[in-house]
């Protein structure tokens, strides 16, 4: 056989790389497929998500199970797409931050997380990008600047979690939490965020829970209803921030389109289809959105929703007039939401959070950290996130 057979090509027309059919943006199900469009048993699909996803094969030669023909075959029809590891990995206490290389060149960077508490020794919690850049435009997020270049590909947001797997491996770690809280919009990239989330879930392959995996959204509010429809018990994290309309249309433009009652709504919605109490993130600007007057209206307006807000000091990126509210000001602003009867918690800034995730935001301080001068700039064109 030479080169990709046009019914190959024809049965997976937006699943190719290089001209071949990427097996890492497959589902099993389509696994399957491919393996009978080739004259195989479907008992090979398992054995290729097997290879993908257990083992994590770096090539077929490896896939020493199957036939010598078939891996032949394989070669000529099928491609494995890795992402490189573009620096050094950098740690800060808990926390390691991964920048990454796509096929096309572009960097992502994702995190990872080790002993959170709830999740036991050895498990491990990631965090992803889902784009590179963001179009979302937030004020106060570096990634708001230079806007979205493109979004990842399934395999690109899953190849994240397998390569920070395949470092670990050594020390018996397993990644067990993932959250799309790195640079990106993810429900702007909802269809390969849901194949990417089919595959980490996938019980043959990496198999993790679909109550472990978190997705964080600046609120756009036909995908969180189409996210509810599919009544997966997934966790949903909301960027509030503000609790006017005026003030979060100035902070986030995605309010200019919906805004927060409708947002809210939504939520309310979200949480009946799937049972999931909420998440509201608050990223604390000083004398912007961080007084007690905030603080109560941000009860009565979640009001009815089973949720955790969670108050995240903000993390300074270049701004003329935003500051990150003082500690006291958290503390006053937390306690007053919880004298509301709502769970508030704040993120730890060196800790071991899984909130703590944020890709970009950690990368800066561990630069600042590392060499004690000021904040050196990795180069994240275009962009970099939240
Ligand atoms: N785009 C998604 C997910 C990635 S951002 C979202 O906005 O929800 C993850 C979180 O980091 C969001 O709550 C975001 O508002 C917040 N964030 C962005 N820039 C930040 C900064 N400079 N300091 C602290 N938090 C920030
Ligand atoms: Fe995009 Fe989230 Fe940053 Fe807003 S906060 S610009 S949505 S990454």
């Amino acid at each position: 056989m030479s080169g990709c057979p046009e019914e190959l090509v024809r049965s997976f027309p937006d699943r190719l790389h290089g001209g071949k059919v990427n097996l890492k943006e497959l589902l099993p199900s389509e696994l399957e497929a491919f393996v009978r469009l080739l004259g195989e048993s479907p008992y090979r699909a398992r054995q290729l998500v097997r290879w993908l996803y257990v083992r994590r094969a770096g090539s077929f030669a490896e896939m020493t199970d199957l036939s010598r023909a078939f891996r032949q075959v394989l070669e000529e029809v099928a491609a494995l797409p890795t992402l490189h590891l573009a620096s050094p990995e950098e740690s800060l206490q808990d926390t390691t931050k991964f920048l990454f290389t796509l096929p096309d060149g572009n960097p992502i960077e994702s995190v990872r997380m080790r002993y959170l508490e709830h999740l036991g020794p050895g498990r491990l919690a990631v965090c992803l990008s889902s784009q590179v850049g963001c179009a979302m435009g937030c004020e106060f997020c570096a990634s708001g600047k230079s806007g979205l270049l493109r979004n990842l590909q399934a395999w690109e947001m899953v190849d994240q979690v397998l390569a920070i797997q395949r470092l670990v491996d050594p020390r018996g770690e397993r990644v067990a939490n993932v959250v799309f809280m790195g640079i990106g919009e993810p429900l702007h990239n909802f269809r390969n965020l849901l194949r990417a989330i089919r595959i980490l879930n996938h019980g043959d392959g990496l198999g993790i829970g679909m109550r472990h995996i978190a997705i964080s959204t600046s609120g756009v509010v036909p995908a969180i209803r189409r996210l509810a429809e599919k009544r997966l018990p997934l966790k949903l994290a909301v960027s509030l921030h503000a609790t006017r309309d005026d003030l979060r249309d100035r902070l986030m433009p995605v309010n200019r389109r919906w805004k927060i009652q409708e947002l809210l709504a939504a939520c309310r919605d979200y949480q009946a289809a799937t049972g999931r109490r909420m998440t509201f993130e608050y990223v604390m600007l000083e004398g912007v959105n961080d007084s007690l007057e905030e603080a109560d209206r941000l009860v009565e307006l979640l009001g009815g929703i089973r949720s955790l807000v969670n108050l995240i000091p903000w993390n300074p990126v270049d701004h003329p007039f935003f500051r990150r509210s003082s500690k006291s000001r958290v503390q006053a602003f937390q306690d007053r939401v919880q004298q509301g009867g709502l769970r508030c918690t704040v993120r730890r800034e060196k800790g071991s959070d899984i909130d703590a995730a944020c890709g970009q935001l950690r990368l800066r301080e561990i630069h600042r950290h590392a060499d004690g001068s000021p904040r050196t700039e990795v180069p994240l064109a275009p962009g970099a996130g939240g």
